[in-house]
C-alpha cells in the first residue's frame, strides 16, 4: 500500500501509469491510441495481440456514435431528432437505445436525470460556453418543454417522435455507452486486457496482464494529490462533478454543468463529486449524474432500492462516503472528516 502511495501522485492519469509501466515489463504489448472525440480527450489502451487493429476498430466506432449523438453536428441523428418538429422518425438501434434507456432513466430518477433537457443546459450557455443565468420565468418556460413522458417509442418500427419543441442531449450517458462498445469490439477481437480513459470515464476489462487489478485513482477535486484508489477488473468507474465544467457569475455565484431536472437549476447540494462503480459504462454513467443530482440522502436510498453499483460520494465539508462494496477494494489517502460505509 506505501508503495502505491508514493508512485500515485495527482490524477488518473498517474493511476493510469501505474497500470503502464507495471505493462510494460510484462511480455503482453500495450497498444494505446489516444484521440479528441464528444468534447474530450481520450486514451484506449489494449494489450496483447490485435490490440493495434482492435485500437484502430474503437477509434472508428467513437467517431461513428459522436456524430450519432453530437448536439452541435447539424447532421447528427439526434440533431434529425431535435429539429424534427414533432415527426416521427426512424433512428439507428444505438439512438433507440439510448431514447429507451434514458426514458426509462429519468422516471427512475423521478425526473432529477432527464434525456431532454438540452433547452435548460443552453440557456445555461453550457452547450455554447457563451454562460448566462436565465430568468427563473425563463427557465420555468423551458421546463415545460422537458416532460420526457412525451417521448413516444416504437421498438418495431425503429421510430421516435417528441413534441416539436423537445430536444434530446446524452451528454450524461454518452461517454459511458461508448465506452462499453469500445470494449465490446476489444472481447470479440479477443482482447482480454484493457484500460479506456474516455475523458474521466475509466473502463477497465479484465485484469493487468500481469493478472492484478488496476488501480484507479480518483480526481481530487479541490485539486492536489489523488485522494481515493479504486482496485478494479472487468468494470467501469465514473465520475460527475461540478469542477468538472462551471461559470462564474457577475454575482460571484459559481454555476456548475449538472442541473436538475426538476428545477432547471444547476445542481447546488452537499456533493463535490459522485463516483460509480460498476459493470456497465451506460449506467454507470447515467448513475454517477444521478447520484450528483439527487444529492447525499436521497442517493443512499437510490442506491438501497437498487444495490446493482457501488458509489463513492465526496461532500463540500471533506467527508467521504463510500458503500460496502467497495471494502478491501478501495484504498483512502487523503485526510477526511469523516468516513462512512453504507451498508
Ligand atoms: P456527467 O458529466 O456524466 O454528469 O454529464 C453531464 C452532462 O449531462 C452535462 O454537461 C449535460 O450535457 C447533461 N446533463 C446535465 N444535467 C443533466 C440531467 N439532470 N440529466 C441528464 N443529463 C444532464
Ligand atoms: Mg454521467
Amino acid at each position: 500500500m506505501k508503495q502505491i502511495k508514493n508512485v500515485i501522485k495527482t490524477s488518473l492519469i498517474f493511476a493510469m501509469a501505474i497500470s503502464l509501466s507495471a505493462c510494460d515489463s510484462a511480455k503482453s504489448k500495450a497498444n494505446t491510441k489516444s484521440l479528441e472525440a464528444m468534447d474530450t480527450y481520450m486514451t484506449i489502451r489494449s494489450f496483447g495481440k490485435n490490440g493495434e487493429l482492435a485500437n484502430e476498430k474503437a477509434a472508428q466506432r467513437i467517431k461513428e456514435i459522436e456524430n450519432l449523438i453530437s448536439t452541435t453536428r447539424a447532421e447528427s441523428e439526434v440533431s434529425r431528432l431535435n429539429n424534427a418538429g414533432g415527426q416521427t422518425l426512424q433512428v439507428s438501434d444505438d439512438t433507440l437505445r439510448l431514447v429507451k434507456f434514458t426514458k426509462q432513466g429519468a422516471e427512475k430518477s423521478g425526473g432529477a436525470f432527464n434525456p431532454v433537457l438540452y433547452p435548460v443546459t443552453k440557456a445555461w450557455g453550457f452547450t455554447t460556453k457563451n454562460y448566462t443565468v436565465p430568468s427563473a420565468a425563463a427557465i420555468a418556460d423551458l421546463l415545460t418543454k422537458t416532460d420526457y413522458s412525451k417521448i413516444t417509442i416504437d421498438e418495431k418500427e425503429k421510430t421516435v417522435q417528441v413534441p416539436a419543441d423537445m430536444k434530446f442531449d446524452f451528454g450524461a450517458v454518452g461517454k459511458g455507452f461508448t465506452g462499453d462498445e469500445v470494449l465490446s469490439i476489444f472481447k470479440s477481437m479477443g482482447i482480454k486486457s484493457a484500460l479506456l480513459d474516455l475523458g474521466g470515464n475509466v473502463q477497465v476489462l479484465g485484469k493487468k496482464v500481469d493478472g492484478s487489478p488496476w488501480v484507479i485513482g480518483l480526481k481530487n477535486p479541490w485539486g492536489g494529490e489523488v485522494p481515493v484508489a479504486v482496485y478494479l477488473d472487468d468494470c467501469a468507474m465514473i465520475t460527475s462533478g461540478g469542477y468538472e465544467r462551471y461559470f462564474t457569475a457577475d454575482d460571484g455565484k459559481s454555476y456548475i454543468h449538472i442541473i436538475d431536472g426538476n428545477t432547471g437549476y444547476p445542481v447546488e447540494n452537499e456533493l463535490v463529486s459522485a463516483t460509480i462503480v460498476t459493470k456497465s459504462g451506460l449506467y454507470g454513467d447515467y448513475l454517477s449524474t444521478t447520484l450528483f443530482v439527487l444529492g447525499k440522502d436521497k442517493a443512499i436510498e437510490f442506491w438501497r432500492q437498487n444495490k446493482d453499483f457501488d458509489f463513492i460520494l465526496m461532500t463540500e465539508d471533506q467527508s467521504l462516503i463510500y458503500t460496502k462494496g467497495l471494502e478491501g477494494r478501495i484504498s483512502v489517502f487523503a485526510q477526511f472528516n469523516n468516513v462512512e460505509v453504507v451498508r
